[in-house]
């Protein structure tokens, strides 16, 4: 792309054949490096080495090229390239690698089988837009980090090997290999540990995390994704909301996209339900034409939500959230009285964004004592209350801040910024829709050796051979 600030003088070029056209006399190349992509034109009148090693060439091959940049002819000029003004004329042309020819082409490779694309997803990030995606996440995230920095928060990491916290979804574990039979569970969000840095005295802290939750994948789910997980000490439900707003008109609006709506529409979880008949819905119209405009980000709030639901197998009461939402002041004395426990609410909201929930945080409980009624109407022991979650209430013994946070979902909202249906497309490595990694074969069988060290003996029943 520097090549426009170069005419006339010699460059060297190097990247990937894009594209090669015979012309007779004439060699065309289209070069693609990360910048984006200029035509070379061979001539054998100007370098009859260059011309013979340019035959050889073929898609996808790796060359470094040396030339005089060019202005086009007028009539030359291609307006659908950036570099589309100029010409590379080799003087020449060295191979640094050869290429296969690629199991499929880098056009549109949306078309392409799943299973293909992400057994070489090497290649399919090559595709442009591909290529484009993780550029732009890349820019979310650092637009992200600029605004959380310059807003007075630490970046702070949590372990991924650890106790499970509970957010609704089932654990993935980790075998100790030196304490037998025991295992680590991997994180399915940083909730407990953030607030034991609230506990700690930071005040301010922020991630872009890694959450890992075993559940079956949707468009929008993957095994692992990222949120920007933060918390803040000493504030209201109305502090976190507004500095939320704030970083997502800033990624959004550095990303070059409309916010339909400042400052963001806020209904209750009731106002919401009756409504949109649902905790998540669109507000942008929907064009007589047809399709929503994808440039546009219509963001909402939703609070204050229920503290508890039913859950649908077991038809027991469990959180709605996560159990550590602080229900609304109101709710306390029925919370600890045990009544109407389903009516009850929490300071717990979502950020909704075009039909998607994009966000959600909450309010935590700091009184031990209330912690523990909300474990005990989920239905665990003393002992087990004790065994699970002993080290947070104890926490909460030596003096906390009243503090809250939020947590985006990261790749959701680049699929968003980026106009795509899948979170798939704005991850470098996703799993496929069966939990099978990209490029790597995983899972995969352990080696006898590592399962012996662990102590760990297969088991399969028949009905999943
Ligand atoms: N840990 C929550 C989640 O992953 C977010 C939060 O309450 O801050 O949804």
């Amino acid at each position: 792309m520097d090549s426009l600030k170069h005419i006339d003088q010699e460059i060297t070029v190097s990247g990937w054949v894009d594209n090669r056209r015979d012309h007779g006399q004439l060699i065309f190349l289209d070069v693609r490096d990360m910048t984006g992509k200029i035509q070379v034109v061979v001539n054998p009148k100007v370098s009859a080495r260059a011309h013979k090693t340019a035959e050889k060439l073929r898609s996808e091959f790796v060359v470094s090229i040396t030339g005089k940049v060019n202005n086009r002819p007028e009539k030359l000029i291609n307006p659908n390239l950036a570099t589309g003004t100029v010409e590379l004329e080799a003087a020449n042309v060295k191979i640094l690698s050869e290429a296969k020819t690629l199991p499929f082409e880098l056009g549109d490779t949306k078309k392409v089988n799943e299973e293909t694309r992400l057994k070489y997803r090497y290649l399919d990030l090559r595709s442009e837009r591909m290529t484009k995606n993780l550029r732009l996440r890349a820019k979310a995230a650092s637009l992200t980090r600029e605004f959380l920095n310059s807003s007075g928060f630490a970046e702070i990491e949590t372990p991924m090997l650890s106790k499970t916290s509970p957010e609704g979804s089932r654990d993935f574990l980790v075998p100790s290999r030196m304490q037998a039979g025991k295992f680590y569970a991997l994180p399915q969000s940083p909730q407990q540990y953030k607030q034991l840095l609230m506990i700690a005295g930071l005040e301010k802290y922020y991630q872009l995390a890694r959450a890992m939750r075993d559940e079956d994948l949707r468009g929008d789910r993957q095994l692992e994704h990222t949120q920007i997980d933060l918390e803040m000490s000493f504030i209201t439900q109305d502090d976190i909301l507004n500095l939320a707003e704030a970083m997502m008109v800033e990624i959004v609006e550095g990303c070059g996209k409309k916010v339909l709506e400042k400052p963001f529409p806020r209904l209750t979880h009731e106002e919401a339900m009756k409504k949109h008949k649902a905790d998540k819905f669109d507000l942008r119209e929907n064009p007589p034409a047809g399709g929503k405009d994808p440039e546009t980000f219509a963001f909402a709030w939703v609070t204050d939500f229920p503290l508890f639901e039913k859950d649908e197998e077991s038809g027991k009461i469990t959180f709605a959230h996560n159990p550590f939402s602080r229900p609304k002041e109101e709710a306390v004395e029925k919370l600890m009285a045990g009544k109407d426990l389903l009516e009850l609410r929490a300071q717990q909201y979502d950020l909704v964004c075009n039909g998607y929930e994009i966000a959600s945080g909450g309010l935590r409980i700091t009184d031990p004592k209330i912690q523990r009624k909300v474990f005990e109407i989920m239905g665990l022991s003393k002992n087990q209350i004790d065994e699970r979650f002993g080290h947070i209430l104890e926490a909460y013994e030596y003096g906390a801040p009243v503090h809250g946070g939020i947590a985006v979902g990261f790749d959701r909202l680049v699929m968003l910024l980026a106009n795509e249906e899948n979170i798939r497309e704005v991850i470098a490595f996703p799993v496929s829709s069966s939990g099978q990694t990209s490029v790597m074969d995983a899972p995969s069988e352990a080696y006898p050796k590592l399962l012996k060290e662990l102590h760990i003996k297969i088991d399969i029943p028949k009905s999943k051979n």
